[in-house]
């Protein structure tokens, strides 16, 4: 849909909701809404536990809504106090940041699609669990789906001005930390190796889903539904020094690549401004005197079968993928706390997929049921070690 995609709804200040405020997201998207007061209002804020920064953010921003799940904490302050689905379709807001991770994300994004708001899309869940719902409301309700995460901003950047669909998608992946390991060396891999990415600074579910590709698997599964592509159109390729951050391929063969520091200050700003490139000097600019080498490869399957996973669950469609990302949630949750090693994480979400009766065509009860099932899987397994 993006390809086509005309921004309609222009007014002279967009009022924005940032649901996940106080995230790496949410706090960077509050950077560029600052760096351009006479064109983003911060209207409604959202966050989870980080009560602390989010009053912080109210004194800085005075939002007309707030909500976090502590409502008690939130007594002293004058906005509204909104849940984030009454936020994300509120008439007062024109466009809704969705930078909550995990399924939290989920329901507010389609509360934002049904009410017609243009929505910058950080998170991934929401795509990747119900793809099919959320982009069937959106063009029912004439709502557009503007991507936040690198890739798929690159991408559309990429498309902008084609008339032609694209015949290849090319999504770059850093490789993450563990690119050159062995098999062995991987399953001996701590906690804090596996939170020190090489080129980007996130938070920890998205750098842990890095280190195993998963986050690329995602990726893939959320361009399939973003650019209306199929899956055997879109390819991965490492690319470790993180300056293209995807291409496409078109009919005659010709490539374009999206360059730039990896910055996610760049594609926040690209989306909330768009269709306008806005002049930012905070934005860091590449220097080719320090660039050496570009340099691609193909991704190891063997030792990252995360993203082989991901890309077969896309494939499967119905409640797969959202039993992929359940399990994914729950197995990094357990590599997180010390209970299981990093390569168990592809194990258990191997295990809790082929265990799975896929539903087609799920509605959304249908897949909170299989999200709730591949969580309980999870835990199932490693109480009963059966990946180790
Ligand atoms: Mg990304």
């Amino acid at each position: 849909m993006l390809p086509h995609l005309r921004y309609d709804k222009e007014v002279s200040v967009k009022r924005l909701a940032i649901l996940g405020s106080t995230g790496s997201i949410g706090r960077q998207t509050l950077q560029i809404a600052k760096a351009f007061p006479d064109r983003f209002q911060v209207v409604g804020l959202a966050a989870g536990k980080n009560v602390d920064l989010l009053l912080k953010q109210i004194a800085d921003f005075k939002p007309l809504f707030v909500y976090c799940p502590d409502k008690g904490r939130l007594n002293s302050v004058s906005p509204q106090f909104l849940s984030m689905e009454e936020m994300a379709s509120h008439p007062e807001v024109d466009m809704v940041v969705i930078a909550t991770s995990g399924k939290a994300g989920l329901s507010p994004t389609l509360a934002a699609v049904k009410a017609g708001k243009n929505i910058a899309l950080a998170n991934k869940e929401s795509l990747v669990m119900a793809g099919e719902i959320v982009t069937a409301e959106a063009k029912l309700n004439n709502a557009h789906i503007l991507p936040v995460d690198s890739e798929h901003s690159a991408i559309w950047q990429c498309l902008r001005g084609e008339k032609e669909k694209p015949t290849r998608l090319i999504l770059t992946a850093s490789g993450g930390p563990f690119r050159d390991y062995s098999a062995a060396r991987l399953s001996r891999v701590t906690v804090a190796q596996a939170l020190d990415h090489p080129s980007w600074r996130m938070g920890k579910k998205v750098t842990i889903d890095s280190a195993t590709l998963m986050n690329k698997g995602l990726e893939v599964i959320e361009a399939h539904w973003l650019f209306n592509m199929p899956f055997q159109k879109i390819d991965v390729v490492v690319h470790p020094q993180s300056f293209i951050h995807s291409m496409v391929e078109f009919v005659d063969g010709s490539i374009k690549a999206h360059l730039s520091c990896p910055d996610m200050r760049l594609s926040i700003q690209y989306a909330l401004g768009y269709p306008d490139r806005l002049p930012n000097p905070d934005l860091p600019r590449l220097n080719w005197d320090e660039i050496d080498s570009l340099t691609f490869e193909q991704p190891d399957l063997e030792n990252f079968p995360c993203l082989s996973l991901a890309i077969e669950a896309g494939k499967n469609g119905g409640t797969c993928p959202a039993v992929l990302c359940a399990a994914d949630e729950a197995a990094v949750n357990l590599f997180l706390s010390g209970r299981v090693k990093f390569t168990d994480i592809a194990c258990l979400v191997e295990r809790a997929l082929d265990g799975h009766q896929p539903v087609a065509h799920p509605t959304l009860p249908e897949i909170l049921a299989a999200d709730a099932w591949a969580s309980e899987k999870v835990m199932q397994l490693v109480g009963a070690k059966s990946c180790f």
